[in-house]
C-alpha cells in the first residue's frame, strides 16, 4: 500500500434542479455550512489517522442530524406519511458490507447499519428486526415527530396532487407513463440522499449512504441507497462509490458495482467508468449522481442533474464545498 497518498473524503447531500438563484442566500448559506460541517468532521477522523470507515460515518452523521437533507431528521414521507429509512456502509478492506431499510425510529441509520456489519453475521437487516437490532445495539431512537419536518409534509401534499394529476389526466405510452410515475414521486426533482466516500492514510476505502427515500413512495418501498452494489460500494485498490437519485433505475443499473467493475476489470478511469454508468440510467429515465473515490485519492463528482450538493476536503486542508452544475 502506498502510504505517501494523502487521505480524502467527499460526500454529497443529494442532487437535483438546483439552478443558480433557486437558493435564498440564507438557505444556501445554511447548506454550504453543513456541508463544511460534515466533510470537515471526515476530514479531522483521517488527519489524525483514523480510519475511512469512521470518516464516513462521521460525515453522514452530521448531515443526518440536520434537517437540510433527506436522511434521518428531515427524511421525507411516504405515501402514508410516514418515514421509512435505509441506509448502508461499505468497508472496502475485507470488503465487509451492512444495511438497514425501513427503519422507523432510529436516530442515526448509518449507526445500524454499521452495527450489521460489525456486529451481526448478516449484511442487510429491514423493517422490524432491523429496528429491533439497532435498540439491541444500543442505538438511539426518536419520536416521529423528531424525523418529519413541516418542509416534507408540503412535499408530500404537492407529490400525492402531482401523482393524481399524472395519472387522470396525461394519456401516456406505457414507457413515458413510468417516467412520470418515478418524476411524480419526487415533484421538486431533488434527490437529497446523502453519502460519503474516503480513502485513508493506510489505503482503506470506505462508503456510505443513508436516506429516506424518495417522497410518496409507497410504503415497504427500498431504494438503491441501502442495496450493496446499487447506491454504494467499497473495495479496497479499486473505489469507493456512494449514489443518489431515482433508486430504482440506480438498482436497474447495478450502478455502484458498475462504476467498481469497469475500473476493475476494464481499467477504466473513475470519471469515464462514472459517465457510463450515469448514461445508461439517464437512458433508463433516471436522475441523479455519484460521487467516487480511487485508490489514488482522486474524487469524481458525476451527475446528469442541475446540481449536487457536494463537498470533498484533502487531510490537513479546508473543505472544498460545490453546489451548482457551473462550480
Ligand atoms: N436514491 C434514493 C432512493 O431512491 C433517493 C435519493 O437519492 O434522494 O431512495
Amino acid at each position: 500500500m502506498n502510504r505517501n497518498i494523502q487521505p480524502v473524503i467527499a460526500i454529497h447531500g443529494g442532487s437535483g434542479t438546483i439552478p443558480r438563484g433557486s437558493l435564498t442566500p440564507e438557505v444556501e448559506t445554511d447548506y454550504r455550512r453543513v456541508l463544511a460541517e460534515a466533510a470537515g468532521a471526515g476530514e479531522a477522523i483521517l488527519r489524525s489517522g483514523g480510519s475511512a470507515l469512521d470518516a464516513v460515518a462521521a460525515a453522514t452523521i452530521v448531515m443526518e442530524d440536520s434537517p437540510l437533507f433527506n436522511a434521518g431528521k428531515g427524511s421525507v414521507l411516504t405515501s402514508a406519511g410516514r418515514v421509512e429509512m435505509d441506509a448502508a456502509i461499505m468497508d472496502g478492506n475485507g470488503t465487509r458490507a451492512g444495511a438497514v431499510a425501513g427503519l422507523r425510529s432510529i436516530k442515526n441509520p448509518i449507526l445500524a447499519a454499521r452495527a450489521v456489519m460489525e456486529k451481526s453475521r448478516h449484511v442487510m437487516f429491514t423493517g422490524e428486526g432491523a429496528e429491533a437490532f439497532a435498540v439491541e445495539q444500543g442505538l438511539a431512537t426518536m419520536p416521529p415527530g423528531y424525523f418529519i419536518v413541516p418542509r416534507r409534509i408540503q412535499q408530500l401534499e404537492d407529490a400525492r396532487s402531482r401523482q393524481a394529476l399524472d395519472l387522470d389526466h396525461t394519456p401516456l405510452s406505457p414507457g413515458s407513463l413510468r417516467q412520470q410515475a418515478v418524476a411524480a414521486l419526487d415533484p421538486d426533482s431533488k434527490f437529497g440522499t446523502v453519502g460519503a466516500v474516503a480513502l485513508d492514510a493506510k489505503g482503506n476505502l470506505a462508503a456510505a449512504t443513508t436516506t429516506g427515500g424518495m417522497t410518496n413512495k409507497m410504503p415497504g418501498r427500498i431504494g438503491d441507497s441501502p442495496i450493496i452494489g446499487a447506491g454504494t460500494y467499497a473495495e479496497n485498490d479499486v473505489v469507493a462509490v456512494s449514489a443518489t437519485g431515482s433508486g430504482e433505475m440506480f438498482m436497474r443499473a447495478v450502478g455502484a458495482y458498475d462504476i467498481a467493475a469497469q475500473m476493475k476489470y476494464g481499467k477504466s478511469a473513475p470519471k469515464p467508468a462514472v459517465d457510463a454508468v450515469l448514461a445508461r440510467i439517464g437512458a433508463m429515465g433516471g436522475r441523479g449522481g455519484f460521487i467516487a473515490v480511487d485508490a489514488g485519492g482522486s474524487v469524481t463528482f458525476g451527475f446528469n442533474t442541475d446540481g449536487m450538493y457536494r463537498a470533498y476536503a484533502k487531510s490537513g486542508e479546508p473543505p472544498v464545498i460545490r453546489i451548482f452544475k457551473d462550480e
